[in-house]
C-alpha cells in the first residue's frame, strides 16, 4: 500500500516537472521563431547585412604597387604595412585599410574612417545594427531558461524505477 502512495506521490511530481518543462520549451520555442525572423522587423539589420552593405559601398580590392602611390603604406588600424595581394579596402575619403581590420573596426568601434572620421555608412543603417546588437545581447535572458531547462533535464526527475 505504501508502495503504492510512494508511486502516485512520485507520478505528482514527475507531473509537475513535466508540465514546467513544457512551459519552458514553449517559451524557448516561441522565442526562437521570434529572434529568427528579423526580417519581420525592417528596422533591424544582422551582422551580415551590415557587412554585405560595407562591401557594397566600399568593395574589396587588391593591394598593388598603384595603390603604393598614395603615400598610405601600412593600415592605420593594426599599424602593419600592406603587402602585395593582400584584401583591403578604399574608402571614399581616400584612405585604405585591411579588409578585416576595417570590418572589425566598423563593427565594433565607429562607422568612420579610422584615419579622417569620414562617414562610411548612413546614420540609419548604423543606428539599425547597432539596435540589433543591443537586442542581441539583451536576449541573454533565454540562456538563462535554458541552463534551467538543462539542470532540470539533468536532475529534476526523481528516480523511482
Ligand atoms: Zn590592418
Ligand atoms: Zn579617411
Amino acid at each position: 500500500m505504501s508502495a503504492l502512495s510512494d508511486f502516485l506521490y512520485h507520478l505528482k511530481t514527475i507531473t509537475k516537472v513535466f508540465f514546467t518543462l513544457l512551459v519552458l520549451e514553449v517559451i524557448i520555442l516561441i522565442r526562437s521563431i521570434m529572434g529568427l525572423s528579423p526580417k519581420s522587423d525592417k528596422s533591424l539589420i544582422t551582422s551580415n547585412q551590415y557587412l554585405n552593405l560595407i562591401e557594397e559601398t566600399n568593395p574589396t580590392i587588391r593591394y598593388t604597387k598603384r595603390l603604393r602611390m598614395d603615400q598610405q603604406t601600412e593600415c592605420a588600424v593594426c599599424l602593419s604595412e600592406f603587402e602585395e595581394d593582400e584584401e583591403i579596402r578604399k574608402l571614399k575619403c581616400k584612405h585604405i585599410f585591411h579588409k578585416d581590420c576595417l570590418d572589425r573596426w566598423l563593427q565594433h568601434c565607429s562607422a568612420t574612417c579610422p584615419l579622417c572620421r569620414n562617414k562610411v555608412l548612413p546614420d540609419d543603417v548604423v543606428a539599425s545594427y547597432h539596435r540589433m546588437r543591443d537586442r542581441v545581447d539583451s536576449d541573454e535572458s533565454d540562456e538563462d531558461v535554458i541552463l534551467m531547462l538543462s539542470a532540470l533535464h539533468g536532475t529534476g526527475f526523481p528516480r523511482i524505477f
